[in-house]
């Protein structure tokens, strides 16, 4: 491709779309004679936000989603469907809202390779779409060599149940046919991974639902750490809703899992061996594929970024939000994907159109269920510096609080849920 200086370029195509050249000099072939267009890799919780913004906030860009899967089922009200509160159905939902309403051009398709220089990103059905700044929210994949044993194959056996995907219908399914009395596992990994308090918060639906249907069952926590989010408001629920039902094994007593035997569902720490009638392994992860084999990750397994815009720090005019990125102290969740989905979007179609991006605090809520209504949550804002997401001011449920305070959180929980999967998807499902 021919190189261009900045000055000559902006020559050509007059002052307002010079910021779309962004950091780099490789000006998109489609400025001067169209609209800007941006691809959109992942329609989860960062990328199907930052679709509806640019969509909505920039009329004068063209947007295209690239999301795999014609249904997206919500990693986090999962939990809640493993309790059996809510259906599976009430937590899938489509993107069909988003072309009709949002004028979003919707590709259902695998993004198989980015071209940086070339912008441009190759779909395994064969299309190659070009943009002019392109935004990857692939979300995780699993380091499946990291646990001895544990592979793509085995996870049908002993479910991760931790992306949106069947699998947690698998986990779901399991714990249903599980016998009264049995012993049901969850190994956590070390950090940084989805959702910190998710296992825990797994564990408690699970216990929730064993304790209607099978009292006599178990439930064990193996983690290869030493701490877990909410610990003390947690210890007093294992007493007062699960007695004696729940119990953790942290890193220094030998919780962390090396290696599976998936055919006789055992996990094996340094130290022992524990069967399992039914066991949720959640392997350590990285950044989703895509951003692997991309060079947008680096050794660490995330993508670093610009705090400020979200663009790639290592290769420019890409932007990447969610739990793909190395987001500093902003824990990797559903609500900071989307507040980094905002400010992402706003800072692409600033640079593409010249107008001024807003300034954005970033936030983060973990909204927790313990019981039917029985709500926690703990989260925090966060300042964007040059250098990384640096947290400002942190809140949590405490120990004590009263019920209707539980009641408050919970009820706070699902109105969360509701704007959350407006914002990703443009409307609200009925039953949430
Ligand atoms: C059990 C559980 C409970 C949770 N609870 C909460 C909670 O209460 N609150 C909260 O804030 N967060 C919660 N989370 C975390 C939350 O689900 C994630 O942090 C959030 O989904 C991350 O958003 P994302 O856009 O980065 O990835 P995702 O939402 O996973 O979206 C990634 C999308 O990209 C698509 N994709 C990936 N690669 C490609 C490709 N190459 N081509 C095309 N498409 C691709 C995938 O199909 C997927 O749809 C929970 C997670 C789990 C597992």
């Amino acid at each position: 491709m021919k190189k261009i200086s900045r000055r000559n370029f902006s020559r050509i195509i007059g002052g307002a779309a010079t910021a779309a050249l962004g950091s780099n000099l490789f000006p998109a072939p489609s400025l001067a004679s169209a609209r800007p267009r941006v691809v959109i890799i992942g329609g989860g919780a960062g990328g199907a936000t930052a679709a509806r913004h640019l969509a909505q906030d920039f009329s004068g860009i063209d947007v295209t989603l690239v999301e795999a899967n014609k249904h997206y089922t919500a990693s986090f009200f999962s939990n809640r469907y493993v309790g059996g509160i809510n259906t599976l159905e009430s937590i899938t939902h489509g993107y069909e809202t988003l072309g009709k309403k949002f004028g979003i051009n919707v590709v259902h398709d695998l993004a198989l390779r980015i071209d940086g220089e070339k912008r441009t990103v190759t779909l395994k059905g064969g299309d190659t779409l070009s943009w002019d700044r392109l935004v990857v929210a692939p979300g995780i994949d699993f380091k499946f060599n990291s646990i001895d044993g544990y592979d793509e194959a085995v996870g049908d056996i002993m479910p991760h149940a931790y992306k949106s995907d069947a699998q947690v219908s698998i986990l779901r399914r399991q714990l249903r046919e599980m016998k009264d009395g049995g012993l049901f596992i969850i190994s956590v990994p070390k950090r940084p991974y989805r959702c910190p308090p998710a296992p825990y918060e797994r564990a408690a639906m699970a216990a929730f639902y064993l304790k209607n249907h099978k009292p006599r069952s178990k439930i064990l926590i193996l983690d290869a750490k030493d701490e877990y989010p909410l610990s003390e408001v947690l210890s007093e629920i294992w007493e007062s809703h699960y007695q004696g039902m729940v119990e953790w094994v942290p890193s220094e007593f030998g919780g962390e899992v090396m290696a599976v035997d998936a055919k006789t569902r055992t996990l094996i720490t340094g130290e022992e061996k524990f069967r399992a009638d039914v066991a949720n392994v959640i392997p350590p992860h990285h950044a989703g594929k895509i951003a692997q084999v991309s060079g947008l990750a680096d050794q660490s397994g995330w993508c670093p970024v610009n705090p400020l815009t979200f663009e790639s720090s290592l290769v420019p005019a890409i932007h990447l939000v969610g739990d793909a990125i190395d987001g500093g102290d902003m824990p990797k969740a559903a609500f900071s994907a989307n507040s980094q989905a905002l400010a992402c979007s706003d800072s692409v179609g600033a640079a593409l159109t010249g107008v001024k991006a807003k300034k954005h605090v970033l936030k983060n809520t973990c909204f927790f269920l313990a019981a039917g209504d029985y709500g926690l949550k703990l989260g925090g804002t966060y300042k964007a510096t040059p250098k990384r997401l640096e947290g400002v001011s942190g809140f949590s449920s405490q120990v004590g609080e009263p019920e209707s305070l539980r009641r408050k959180t919970a009820d706070e929980g699902k109105a969360w849920y509701k704007s959350m999967t407006k914002d990703m998807f443009g409307e609200i499902k009925g039953e949430n």
